[in-house]
């Protein structure tokens, strides 16, 4: 998976950061997004996952299910997108 995203967007230097700033977390978290109780698979910096529209809390660290996780890598694909065209690139 990592290196997927790492081929996929080896010009982009912002997303290779956040790409290896994702790490598989510890058993027992659940899922940050309101209304979800699933276990959570990842932790990712909560202003991230806010900026793709995921509803949290105000934790510094957003702990998300495999199915936001999922969500949120769609979304926050989606904007990086819409910011390379507004960017002209
Ligand atoms: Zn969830």
């Amino acid at each position: 998976m990592k290196k997927t995203l790492i081929a996929l967007y080896s010009n982009n230097k912002t997303l290779i950061m956040s790409v290896t700033c994702l790490g598989r977390i510890d058993k027992g978290e659940s899922c940050s997004v309101s209304n979800c109780s699933s276990e959570a698979e990842r932790s990712i910096s909560a202003d991230k996952v806010k900026s793709a529209g995921l509803k949290i809390g105000s934790d510094k660290r957003a702990y998300l299910c495999k199915e936001h996780y999922k969500e949120y890598k769609k979304k926050s694909k989606k904007d990086k997108l819409l910011d390379k065209w507004r960017h002209g690139m």
